[in-house]
């Protein structure tokens, strides 16, 4: 058996990839882009149906492409938080999927009371908010007569997509989700490692219509794919995965994903670490009979501001560019901006704030301000890592980068600079997929886990500057334009 294949169901689109175990590269992939639909302003669909014939094709194609004889397993990572609630005897959805950024239900989640909130902050790690698929399955329930019928029945499935694609793929045989997609439910307590009691009684949603949870290295049955039984063994997040991917299984290990917005999860090793900052705790991941938690922050924009830069001002023809033009001049010239497009998040949580230039003079150019854009992403990225640091009281050693602005040079090279700590690039960016890979390969015994730090290559890793106090400075004039934004 030379290959283990990978699925990423992502909210774009789906993906599959072939690894080669000996290499520890992927040799083959197929994508396939998934539609959304806004049926009103601030809700988010998906046709789960579309998400599994999609997948289904992926995976065909891998299979096809490597032979399901030399095929040990396949592992599946995912968008989380999303939820499909269908038919057990038919495997149908009751209705479209309700995406992560659907905000249908943003009223309900703020008139939940404060001890509520606080309840749910205690036993789950997570701030209460729509985002999270306890309210969106309340919703299901409420508004779809369908979904009450089938309950009703006792033949109701609700769950996150990597526990619709299990049991697709199984042909129904395996309802199960992993402990990482179920701990962004807002219905599992992270301590216990089992749906929560009274969670489940203040959303009103039955154990019985759930998956069963297991560690992302359990197995979870056999996949038809190609006329051939493929072993299901590694389920994970997506952001999870990423960390996992990148070989961040100590304490103080941590990963930034920098895409449209920016994720930095920090492994905080067995201790489920509780953030007085707005910080989320979370599963990283639970394999070889331990589990390991993590604390995640993320900022709404980091590449959205480089995608403004190009559509919205002009002053790019491509995102790549933006690292050239920054580096065509020494500094941003004062230069601050904020990207508030949508509010602030942690540590300011302020959904008021809005964008800010500031410090521009008449000698202000193009170059400082596209300059001053990326560094901003960075500056976001140290207002995560120290809120970080204090609620852990763990010192971060070192960050390792992937997503799609990642490829810029001058980004990680200040980011490196204004954290103090070196940013470790890998040759594989697929983090999301590797990491998938590597816990189908650990379920399998393919691999030890001690070896998957190892198993990872760096492209290029950047250093700091030893000059700590200008970089300290020029984030201190960064947080003077912060509060500027929230006055
Ligand atoms: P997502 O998974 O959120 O769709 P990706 O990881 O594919 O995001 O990254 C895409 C984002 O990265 C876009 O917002 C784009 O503007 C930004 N980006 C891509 N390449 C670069 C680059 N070389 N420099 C800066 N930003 C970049």
């Amino acid at each position: 058996m030379k290959y283990v294949i990978a699925l990423d169901a992502g909210t774009t689109s789906v993906r599959a990839f072939v690894y080669d175990l000996k290499t520890g590269k992927f040799v083959h992939g197929a994508s396939q882009e998934i539609k959304q639909s806004f049926p009103r302003a601030g809700w988010v669909e998906q046709d789960a149906n579309e998400i599994y014939y999609k997948a289904a094709y992926c995976l065909n194609e891998c299979v096809r492409f490597a032979g399901a004889e030399n095929v040990a397993g396949m592992g599946i990572t995912n968008q989380r938080e999303t939820v499909v609630l269908w038919d057990k005897t038919t495997g149908e959805p009751v209705c479209p999927a309700i995406v992560w950024q659907c905000r249908r239900t943003s009223e309900y989640c703020a008139a939940l009371s404060k001890e509520n909130k606080e309840l749910i902050r205690e036993r789950t790690g997570l701030v209460v908010d729509a985002y999270f698929s306890a309210s969106k399955i309340r919703w299901i329930l409420d508004n779809v007569p369908k979904a009450r019928t089938l309950e009703k029945n006792g033949t109701l499935c609700a769950g996150t997509i990597d526990s619709y694609l299990i049991f697709k793929f199984t042909e129904g045989r395996t309802f199960a989700t992993d402990v990482t997609n179920a701990s962004r439910t807002m219905l599992f307590n992270i301590k216990t490692l089992d749906w929560d009691e009274e969670l489940l009684q203040l959303f009103g949603v039955s154990r019985e219509i759930l998956p069963e949870v297991r560690a992302c290295d359990a197995r979870m049955g056999e996949a038809e794919i190609a006329g051939s039984r493929i072993p299901i063994a590694g389920v994970i997040g997506d952001q999870q995965a990423a960390l996992f991917g990148q070989g961040c299984l100590s304490e103080g290990d941590g990963k930034i994903t920098y895409g449209t917005g920016l994720f930095l999860l920090f492994n905080t090793g067995g201790r489920c670490a509780q953030s007085k900052r707005g910080m989320l705790s979370t599963i990283g991941y639970s394999a070889c009979g331990k589990t390991t938690y993590a604390l995640e922050g993320s900022a709404f924009n980091a590449g959205s501001a480089v995608q403004w830069l190009r559509d919205g001002l002009g002053f790019i023809k491509t995102s790549a560019e933006s690292e050239r033009v920054a580096e065509s001049v020494e500094s941003s010239g004062g230069v601050y901006f904020v990207p508030a497009f949508t509010g602030l998040g942690a540590p300011y949580w302020n959904a008021e704030a809005r964008g800010l230039l500031t410090g521009i003079t008449r000698s202000t150019t193009r170059a400082h301000i596209v300059r001053a854009v990326l560094e901003s992403i960075a500056f976001s990225a140290r207002d995560l890592a120290s809120c970080m640091e204090e609620d852990s009281g763990i010192k971060l050693r070192e960050i390792k980068c992937d997503g799609g602005a990642s490829a810029n040079n001058f980004l990680m090279q200040f980011q490196s600079n204004v954290l103090g700590v070196c940013i470790n690039r890998p040759v594989e960016r697929e983090s999301t997929a590797l990491g998938a890979a590597l816990m189908c390969a650990l379920s399998l015994g393919l691999v030890e886990e001690q070896d998957i730090p190892r198993l990872r290559s760096s492209e290029r890793i950047f250093t700091p500057s030893p000059d700590r106090e200008k970089f300290d400075r020029l984030y201190g004039e960064y947080c003077r334009a912060v509060q500027k934004t929230l006055l």
